[in-house]
């Protein structure tokens, strides 16, 4: 049996630590604390130190009780007595971190970086301590390293009093985040209905109020609220504008930008991609799913958007003084059908009942001409943080028509930001001869916020000074980085970006055969199109100036109230949409067959009919894909038809009948029905098997046994061909699929001419 000195203490219950400081904030802390710390430890003092070797569970709270550092120790040293200089000072115990959580680390960092910057380096602050042995004989004093040294410094303060430790039952210091599990259901839908645009960076909810939409303004004076959610220092979460301010002293615990993971496979390349550049680490979550860790859980992105619509549902509830519970919600128009689920979710986690689900360019349009009796074609140029959208839409009187629409889910507001970053560590080579170094997260991300700072500064001055003292140390002494940028750097750095963004738009206009000429407005939304070098090339582009009618910032939250208001009023809209992105099937082979393609409005069905490959065959399964490329790999995996309990028969002799039905709102429904006994076969679609276990069985050529029964029937070289064919052998006719939008919007121009309801 291991004694209770033993050094190493391998084998021995931990002991739980509470140790109750004095100071009532984290702020004191850090402040007053920070002498006590180092990366590698913390010096307690206690009249009753424990024996060395001890391992703790360590919980430091402050005043109130609130836990501020968490995590697991080891004594390493103890100071029996009071030095001969300091015979006031009270004895202790140096404790090695074994582990500490992300809160609980990005905070040492932060009194680590606190000391450095009063020049005081970890570890080289403390007079050599009196270390003991576990027999309690003095050991022989170590140098301490001038770099952060695992071993913890003592303090240097002079405080009046021991801390109060605690013994507390030995156990995980786990607490639970308490975040929403579970829809809430609405029992009583409230009277207002607000319009909510669920942003990459920022978010915000506005209303119709007297005729008037406006933004609701939040709780500190802000018209939006940052799409942030982070676990601060006490191990609470925190929402909006309280996680902003910590991203970046704490980024590891500082979740930003969900809106771009919500509702994709972990395994997906766009996932992957976001997963390198995010400080913050993404994980696979329950069914494959991308899911984020926020201290010791495993967090959806469902949850996260949750908090951050709560936190816009209190700011309109505060400011409307009433219950908030319905909303119109708005999405990017590329996003998929499991996109868009994932945000209904976080809504009912939020307790919304969602009315709508509206096309962030659709808003645009509405912000830009509800009420007025338009009849023009524009084109919504969002440029917002993160991604970048075009869409063409026909206005006619109350019908909002999107036409084309196409984007780049990986250009935005962060891509002009990562320029200047790249120029500002290049100028740290040039003047300190040596890396920048990224390990540092911290000092990262004051880099990247300066970044932020300047492009924004340069869309209203010509030139902004870059200032971060204290960024790093080096042999001992701090280093800062100064560099003064132009506008005319940002513009030749952003140029190429812009012009893809121009590309974009080409394409979407291409695609409908249409030219500059054809748009009668641009309207400008997302935050960064207010930069001057847009307003530029697009007015070069289009041959006019950008409309000024809409806010960047307001427009599309504008829009999803005036469609709020219009659900409850007479003056109806009519919205229509087209597919943003193509809807297939798996084929053996890895590969896809469209089925739906990009740009056929909507709503819109398609049928088609499947038989059996081997006889006694009971049940198909279909793999859905949704995307422009003909690799299963490259698409968003949606989800696997299953037919089940088809009749036993020979093969071929079962005929099946599919169904994509994809409503005004871009949700997709499948159906199948047997065909030779008429009776409905049950269909599900399940997105619990991954998008790799799909590929993976389409590129064996075994999964998609519906494509194999097509493949296997009519070997038509081509596979719409083969689509065809099997459709008519299996007496699956190929239902008319509306492929004119304007003779569907014609349509219901007709069928409701100006007084119309929103569908
Ligand atoms: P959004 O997602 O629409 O809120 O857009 C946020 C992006 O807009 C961020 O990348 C911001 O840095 C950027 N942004 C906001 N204001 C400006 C500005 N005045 N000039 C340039 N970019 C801006």
């Amino acid at each position: 049996m291991e004694g209770p000195n033993d050094k190493r203490g391998g084998g021995r219950r931990p002991v739980g630590l509470a140790v109750r400081l004095s100071y009532g904030t984290i702020d004191e802390l850090v402040e007053r604390f920070a002498v006590n710390i180092s990366r590698g430890g913390v010096f307690i003092r206690t009249r009753d130190p424990k024996p060395v070797g001890t391992p703790l569970h360590l919980e430091l709270r402050l005043a109130g009780g609130e836990a501020a550092i968490r995590g697991e120790g080891v004594v390493r040293w103890i100071q029996a007595e009071a030095p001969a200089a300091h015979p006031r000072r009270a004895p202790g115990m140096g404790i090695q971190f074994t582990r500490l959580d992300d809160a609980s680390r990005a905070l040492v960092e932060r009194m680590v970086e606190l000391k450095e910057r009063r020049g005081l380096a970890p570890g080289v602050v403390a007079p050599a301590p009196i270390a003991a042995r576990p027999d309690g004989t003095p050991a022989p004093t170590r140098a301490p390293s001038p770099r952060a040294t695992p071993a913890p410094a003592p303090a240097q303060a002079e405080l009046a009093a021991p801390h109060r430790v605690e013994q507390v039952a030995a156990g995980p210091a786990r607490v639970e985040l308490g975040l929403p599990a579970t829809p809430q259901p609405v029992a009583r839908p409230s009277r207002a209905i607000v319009g909510i645009d669920l942003g990459t960076t920022n978010s915000c909810a506005a209303v119709v109020k007297d005729g008037r939409p406006y933004v609701i303004p939040s709780r500190e004076g802000h018209n939006t609220v940052p799409s942030i959610v982070a676990l601060n220092a006490r191990h609470r979460v925190v929402v909006g504008h309280l996680a902003k301010a910590q991203l970046l002293t704490n980024p590891k615990a500082t979740v930003s930008g969900a809106k771009r993971l919500i509702g994709r496979a972990w395994d997906t390349p766009v996932v992957q991609e976001i997963r390198a550049k995010f400080p913050y680490e993404i994980v696979p979550g329950d069914d494959g799913v991308a899911a984020v860790r926020l201290g010791e859980e495993t967090v959806t992105l469902e949850q996260i958007s949750a908090l951050v619509l709560r936190e816009v549902r209190d700011v309109a509830q505060n400011h409307l003084r009433e219950e908030v519970n319905r909303a119109v919600i708005t999405v990017p128009a590329y996003y998929n059908e499991r996109q868009r689920a994932a945000v209904r979710h976080a809504a009912a986690l939020a307790g919304l009942q969602v009315e709508r689900i509206l096309n962030e360019p659709t808003a645009a349009a509405l912000a830009y001409a509800y009420g007025r009796h338009l009849n023009q074609r524009v084109l919504v140029y969002d440029l917002g943080g993160g991604t970048f959208d075009a869409s063409v839409l026909e206005l006619s009187d109350n019908v909002y028509e999107v036409v084309s629409t196409g984007g780049d889910t990986f250009l935005g507001g962060v891509d002009f930001d990562n320029r200047i970053v790249d120029r500002l560590l290049a100028r740290w080579e040039e003047t300190t001869g040596a890396p920048f170094p990224g390990e540092d997260r911290v000092a990262l991300s004051r880099v990247v916020d300066a970044a932020e700072r300047a492009k924004c500064a340069l869309s209203e001055r010509s030139e902004y000074p870059v200032s971060l003292p204290y960024l790093a140390l080096r042999d001992g002494e701090p280093v800062g980085l100064e560099a003064l940028l132009t506008r005319d750097e940002l513009v030749a750095l952003a140029a190429p970006l812009v012009d893809r963004t121009l590309d974009v738009c080409r394409e979407v206009l291409l695609a409908k055969g249409l030219g500059t000429k054809d748009i009668d407005e641009v309207l400008l939304v997302g935050g960064q199109s207010r930069m001057p070098l847009v307003h530029e090339k697009v007015a070069a582009f289009f041959g006019r100036a950008p409309s000024h009618a809409v806010h960047p910032d307001e427009a599309v939250a504008i829009g999803a109230a005036l469609l709020a208001h219009s659900l409850g009023s007479a003056e109806g809209v009519v919205l229509i949409d087209v597919l943003p992105m193509s809807i297939g099937i798996g084929l053996p082979g890895g590969r896809v067959k469209k089925i739906i393609e990009r740009n056929t409005p909507l709503p819109a069905r398609k049928q088609y009919g499947l038989s059996t490959t081997r006889d006694g065959q009971t049940e198909f399964e279909l793999a859905v894909f949704q995307g422009e490329s003909g690799a299963a790999a490259e698409c968003e995996y949606l989800g696997t038809l299953r037919l089940e309990g088809l009749p036993p028969g020979p093969r071929g002799m079962v005929k099946i009948a599919v169904g994509f039905e994809l409503g005004a709102e871009c949700l997709l429904t499948v159906t199948a029905r047997e065909l030779n006994t008429g009776r409905e076969v049950r269909a599900v679609m399940s997105a619990r098997e991954g998008a790799a276990a799909a590929r993976r069985k389409l590129e064996q050529g075994g999964g998609a046994e519906a494509a194999k029964a097509e493949t296997g029937n009519f070997p038509a070289p081509d596979p719409a061909a083969r689509l065809q064919a099997a459709a008519a052998a299996a007496g699956g006719d190929e239902d008319p699929v509306p492929t004119s939008t304007g003779a569907l919007g014609g349509l219901l121009r007709k069928l409701f001419g100006r007084r119309t309801e929103a569908r």
